[in-house]
């Protein structure tokens, strides 16, 4: 009865005039204020899912991923010669076939790069330009989820009659071991057998405690292709056809690797 009786106060009136639009505005406010706190919910769901597991497995699932490092790049130009020839270049040229080999076979390629750059800056690591560069090729490759990877390179020696193809893997590594196999039967007939008609020829295979190799958590190999320092071999490091039947043999390697 009291709250009636002040209903007819005019002053308490006036207030409560005054007040009931405030409310509705409150109301209508709190309608918005949870509607904007949904689409804000949405949006973080969103975002979660797109990084999280849940969609990698549906998003990639069926994707095949192989990583191609191409050795150096940037400021680093690897071993070279007399005559400027720098092994970075011969690394990404041959490493930009191998993808377009491994593409035509429905494969998907990543490449730690794919123009003359070093990586130290893809890498937050606290080091040398050296370290953050190989970092940085580390976790391209960890993070890609590969079925195999190739590190790129061209050898050096002092003795000027070394030569031929080596290929490396991790000396406890099965899955690595097996890869180098493969891919060097596949350099003895592709490279050595077809094109160079040579029959002494062999691609060796030796284990190695290579960074690249030891850091990362899938099969992989990292292969030279050839020596700079070999006059022979640096004049076939030079030519398109030697270079074109590298990345085919490479690729024909891991296709027998991965058993297809
Ligand atoms: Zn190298």
């Amino acid at each position: 009865m009291g709250k009636m009786d002040r209903s007819y106060c005019p002053k308490n009136k006036g207030e409560k005039m005054r007040k009931k639009p405030r409310i509705y505005v409150l109301k209508l406010n709190r309608k918005k204020l949870l509607l904007f706190g949904l689409v804000i919910l949405l949006i973080l769901i969103m975002i979660f899912l797109k990084n999280s597991k849940v969609s990698k497995i549906f998003s990639y699932r069926n994707k095949e991923t192989i990583v191609i490092d191409p050795g150096h790049g940037g400021i680093d130009g690897g071993t070279s010669d007399k005559e400027g020839l720098l092994e970075k270049d011969i690394n990404l040229d041959v490493s930009l076939k191998l993808k377009k080999e491994l593409l035509v076979e429905g494969y998907e390629v990543v490449m730690t790069r794919e123009r003359d750059e070093s990586l130290e800056h893809r890498s937050n690591i606290n080091s040398s330009r050296y370290r953050k560069d190989l970092n940085a090729r580390k976790t391209i490759i960890n993070e890609s989820e590969p079925l195999a990877f190739v590190s790129m390179h061209v050898n050096s020696s002092k003795k000027i009659e070394a030569r031929g193809i080596k290929i490396y893997y991790f000396p406890t590594s099965i899955e690595g071991k097996r890869l180098a196999e493969c891919i060097a039967k596949s350099v003895d007939i592709n490279v050595y057998n077809k094109f160079l008609k040579d029959n002494n020829l062999r691609a060796e295979i030796l284990p190695e405690d290579y960074f690249v190799l030891r850091e990362t958590k899938y099969p992989g190999v990292l292969v030279e292709i050839g020596f700079i320092t070999n006059p022979e071999e640096n004049k076939l490091l030079q030519d398109e056809e030697y270079r074109a039947k590298v990345a085919f043999a490479v690729k024909k390697g891991i296709i027998e690797y991965l058993g297809k």
